[in-house]
């Protein structure tokens, strides 16, 4: 609190207005429409989103990174792929340059290995916007990146379109999608609809995913 104002207050209400402004947009309403990071995020949250939303708590700017390339006159433009099932996939990657899909994404600390919801997630934008190659991109929060080339791949995406579907036939059931316990939950606005609690720190939450205490 500097003077009479709580910036941290203003800060965080700036994140959250221009988060809203940058999110992928999804038609809710449309269970026939259906968007790319609903089935490449835990399906138990994007359920939530659909039937009872809560605002996700956006803290850092740096969350922002993917949604500002897309702003950007040179960002990607959103697609739709049809699965001649009646469900139509819709994605949007951050750029498109020399025909290579790019997605960015920031971390704190740069993984060996990308992140299997990042992997799904491009792929499925190789998929729909008809190109072989792609590549992540991971910012930390002094600005060095790390990339990761995908190339386009079937049996994965044959897999992303089977969470469609029973993504698609829990939200039609209106039965909720099991927990798929992971770092993600550490951020989720519905931990406490999965666990029952508070929010617990990150080694409670890596001994709950890991089903076992350890020293
Ligand atoms: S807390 Fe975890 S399991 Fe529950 S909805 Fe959020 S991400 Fe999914």
């Amino acid at each position: 609190m500097m003077g009479d104002r709580d910036f941290r207050t203003v800060i965080k209400n700036a994140i959250e207005s221009v988060g809203k402004e940058l999110d992928y947009k999804i038609d809710l309403e449309n269970v026939n429409k259906i968007h790319v990071n609903e089935v490449t995020k835990c399906m138990r949250r994007s359920y939530y989103d659909r039937t009872a939303p809560a605002e996700p708590e956006r803290t850092r700017f740096s969350d922002l990174l993917g949604g500002m390339f897309r702003k950007l006159d040179y960002g990607s433009i959103p697609a739709t792929y049809d699965l001649k099932n009646g469900i139509s996939l819709e994605a949007q990657s951050d750029m498109i340059a020399d025909d290579v899909v790019m997605i960015f994404r920031s971390v704190s600390e740069f993984p060996e290995d990308p992140f299997a919801k990042d992997i799904l997630y491009l792929n499925a934008c190789l998929w729909i916007y008809n190109k072989v190659d792609g590549i992540i991109v991971y910012i930390d929060g002094v600005g060095n990146e790390a990339s990761f080339a995908l190339t386009k791949d079937k049996k994965m995406f044959e897999e992303l379109v089977r969470r469609v579907q029973t993504f698609r036939t829990l939200v039609n059931e209106k039965k909720v999608p099991q927990v798929e316990p992971s770092t993600e939950c550490s951020t989720c606005q519905y931990y406490e609809r999965c666990f029952g609690k508070k929010k617990r720190n990150e080694r409670d939450l890596v001994q709950q995913i890991l089903g076992k205490d350890f020293k």
